[in-house]
């Protein structure tokens, strides 16, 4: 990213660059003291000591026990734990879970392999503004259903699911929820009681933290649930996750944690508000839509489809070092898919057409965007979209 150009970097949905107070807070454990936290001499113990620390703020965060998390290297570790657990512990009452079409990959392929075990995966539909449709979930719950796991909220269009009314439905049939709140943390408040959460997967650098480091909530009061190690070892993490913690990770995670719960009024309406301005200028585009419900969003994603307008010549054409403007990173579907021809699945379960879907763009807005990389941003997506349209 280092180009010699000023880059404005609005794609802090595929990650977040690393708040300068948490690089900080890390450098110790990474420099003078590198002690493993398991380690009895005093560096250990120091190592463990900023290890407890950071599980409390992230337990706080969520409201949660500070036995109910446990770290890992990030959401797919998490994700695969908590299904991959959920089907090894609970399979005798039965082999069906419930998730949604426009769920990450992280879920996805972790249900499409538990489908070649055996498993039946019911994958829930979305309505046009990618909602939920409550009725079917209703429907899809059975007898079997051991588990269900809907997204808090959804990487490409920021759309909202309804989680507090998906778990209690799902408890009502005896099934265990579970959320994927990757990009949920930090951003919006969210309380495991409360929203009736069983597992929640957490992401580092979602919230400002460093790549390789995230977190599981499992649920241990009121409704514990049982999951077995998928890494098997030294006996870390309650034994669920064994591995030589990842101390300046997990300081750096609760780190982040903290400064995202003490600036979360603050931030959100700052990043809302230039969120908002750029929402309204680029609409002023001839054939210019949202993809996604606008008011159940979060406050930093706009999924917009310019018709007619190839999404990839769009992202390159902003990104040139060439271009009068400053580099614009932004980007189409998830980071983690974008490099497939295919059109998004969570464009296409929302009922877009290909060449919509292939017309859409996601603009993700951190805490350090300015007002200033907006205006410029505006100004750079509405000289190229018209180029690119006259050259159709
Ligand atoms: N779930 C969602 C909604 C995501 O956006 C991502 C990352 O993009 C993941 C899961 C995977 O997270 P990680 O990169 O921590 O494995």
């Amino acid at each position: 990213m280092d180009s010699g150009k000023k880059i404005i970097y609005l794609d802090n949905n595929a990650t977040t660059p690393i708040d300068e107070r948490v690089l900080e807070a890390m450098m110790p454990y990474l420099t003078t003291n590198y002690a493993n936290a398991n380690s009895t001499h005093k560096f250990g113990v120091e190592a463990y000591e900023a290890v407890k620390l950071a599980r409390s703020k992230i337990a706080d965060l969520i409201g949660s026990e500070t036995s109910e998390v446990i770290f890992t290297s990030g959401s797919t570790e998490a994700i695969n734990l908590a299904i991959k657990g959920v089907a090894e512990n609970y399979f005798s009452k039965g082999k069906h879970i419930i998730t949604v079409a426009t769920e990450h990959p992280a879920i996805l392929d972790t249900c499409k392999y538990l489908e070649s075990r055996g498993y039946r995966v019911t994958y829930l539909s979305v309505r046009s503004d990618g909602l939920i449709d409550l009725s079917e979930l209703r429907n899809a719950l059975k007898e079997e259903t051991i588990l269900v796991s809907v997204m808090l909220a959804n990487n490409e269009t920021g759309v909202l699911q309804p989680i507090k009314e998906v778990a209690a439905l799902s408890h009502s049939a005896g099934a265990i929820f579970m959320t994927d709140a990757t990009q949920a943390i930090g951003k919006i408040p969210v309380n495991i009681d409360e929203s009736g959460i069983d597992l929640m997967c957490i992401s580092g650098h979602k919230l400002y933290a460093p790549k390789g480091i995230g977190a599981l909530f499992i649920r241990q009061r009121n409704n514990r649930i049982k999951i077995p190690a998928l890494l098997h070892g030294g006996g870390h993490e309650r034994g669920i996750r064994s591995g030589t913690l990842n101390v300046p990770g997990i300081v750096a995670l609760g780190v982040a944690g903290d400064l995202a719960k003490k600036e979360m009024i603050s931030t959100s309406r700052k990043v809302a508000d230039l969120r908002n301005l750029l929402e309204d200028k680029l609409l002023s585009i001839e054939n210019t839509r949202i993809n996604g419900n606008k008011e159940q969003r979060l406050f930093n994603t706009l999924n917009i489809c310019f018709q007619g307008v190839d999404s990839d010549a769009l992202i390159m054409g902003l990104s040139n070092p060439e271009d009068e403007f400053p580099m614009i990173a932004i980007s189409n579907g998830s980071a983690c898919t974008s490099s497939s021809i295919e059109p998004s699945h969570v464009l296409t379960a929302m009922g877009l057409n290909e060449n919509d879907a292939f017309s859409s763009i996601r603009i993700s807005l951190g805490k350090q965007n300015t007002r200033a990389e907006i205006e410029i941003t505006i100004e750079a997506i509405k000289k190229r979209v018209k180029e690119l349209k006259n050259m159709i």
